[in-house]
Order: structure tokens, then sequence, then C-alpha cells
């Protein structure tokens, strides 16, 4: 139930919205393309391999870290003819720890703009990955508390949504996401009748591109420090 004056609910996504995330992937893509090298033809992309493993993948792994090692390792296999060797995997599963165990990084502004958020409305986070790995970064990102309530979910549609609103006794027309990601922050919401705040990264991974990124309906900013500014704007039409 609302605590605060606002009567709004406001969502924040976790990864590349509050702390960095997705460089860490890239960072650890190139290694792999590294490791690869000689096994690869001359004119294929690790890269677009792995993308097309982790995209089949999906349905049964989802999101995090542990998905990603173990798309990481089928390319090795598929990539290197079955000629990858044990202590190439174990260097796989060596960068998979180290995204594990990586400090979290929170982005410019958040701290200020999630505690001035806080004063005026209840927020939520929404997250999406390894329940472990998020728990932690949560955790360790010192937010905590600034939170009504934190859901880790397994994907961000229009029924996760519902159900979050659900928890907190909130109608659609009363909740705002907040993420960088408009396939999973922003149109899930806006089908439910909520309003949408999409402040890219400046990065987005592949399965979270959309064709129709520019459709509209849904507010844009540059940082996550402008969002407040737009809570006020819309709150007052
Ligand atoms: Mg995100």
């Amino acid at each position: 139930m609302a605590a605060h004056g606002s009567g709004l609910l406001v969502g924040l996504d976790g990864d590349d919205t509050l702390w960095h995330s997705e460089s860490h992937f890239i960072t650890t893509t190139e290694r792999l393309g590294d490791l690869l090298a000689g096994y690869l033809d001359d004119d294929a992309s690790h890269e677009d391999h792995l993308i097309e493993v982790e995209r089949r993948n999906l349905a049964r792994f989802g999101y995090g870290v542990k998905a990603f090692t173990l798309s990481m390792i089928e390319t090795a296999v598929e990539v290197s003819g079955g000629r990858v060797t044990g202590s190439e995997v174990q260097r796989i599963l060596d960068w998979s720890k180290e995204l594990m165990d990586h400090p979290v990084e929170l982005l410019d502004g958040v701290v200020e703009t999630v505690g001035s958020l806080a004063e005026q409305h209840d927020l939520v986070l929404v997250t999406k990955g390894d329940l472990l790995h998020q728990e932690s970064k949560v955790a360790r990102s010192g937010l905590t508390e600034l939170f009504d309530g934190i859901h880790i979910v397994s994907e961000k549609d229009p029924d996760t949504y519902r159900r979050v609103l659900e928890a907190h006794g909130t109608r659609p027309d009363s909740f705002v996401m907040v993420g960088n990601s408009v396939r999973s922050d922003v149109q899930p919401v806006l089908q439910l009748g909520g309003t949408g705040i999409h402040v890219p990264y400046h990065t987005t991974w592949a399965l979270e591109l959309v064709e129709n990124d520019d459709a509209g309906g849904y507010e844009r900013v540059e940082r996550i420090a402008d969002v407040p500014g737009v809570l006020e704007r819309l709150a007052g039409t």
C-alpha cells in the first residue's frame, strides 16, 4: 500500500539501470573471442555464434551469468568442433566466477536519485537473472533499505508486472517503471496500462533489442537523475 503522499509505485530495474552489468559481459565475450581465435574460420564471428546459442537456450536457462556461462561453453564446443580442451573450459568457468564476484558499481547519480525518489514514492526493485547473484548484488548495492519490495523474477512480461502490482495493492495507472530495456522494462508495463521511463545504457544486449524502439508512448531520459523531474511533470498533468 502506498505509504507516501504521491500514491505512485515506482519500479526500478537493476542491471544497467542502477549498476553496471552488460559492460562486464562484453569484456568476457571479448575474452572468449581470444580463446576461440585458433578454432574460428576467418570470416566467422564468435559473437554471432554466442548470441545464437543464447537465443536458443533462453527459454531453458533463463537470464544471468550461469546461463551465459553454459552458452559460452556450448559455443566453444561447437566452434571448435569438439576440440576445446578441459583447461579452456576451466578458463571460461573462471571468468564466470569473476563475473559473479565482481564488485557492484552503481551508475552515476543512482544513490542521490533513488534516495530522493524513496522520500516521495513507494519504490520496488524489479530485476531478472540468477536469484543468488541478484540477491547478492542488491545486498552489496547498499540500496536495500530504500525499497518497499524487491522482486527477482525469471522473465519481465505483463504477468510478472501484474503480480508485482498485486503484491503492493497498486493499480497499473499508479505504476511507473524505470529501466534501460524497452523490451523488458517499458513495453510490458505499457501493455498493462502503466507508465514506462526508458533510461538507455550505453550498450544493449542483442536479445534485449526491439525493432520499434521509437514507437513511443513512453518517456525517455538520458540519465537516472532526470527521472524525478519526469515524475513531477507527470503528476502535474
Ligand atoms: Mg536492465
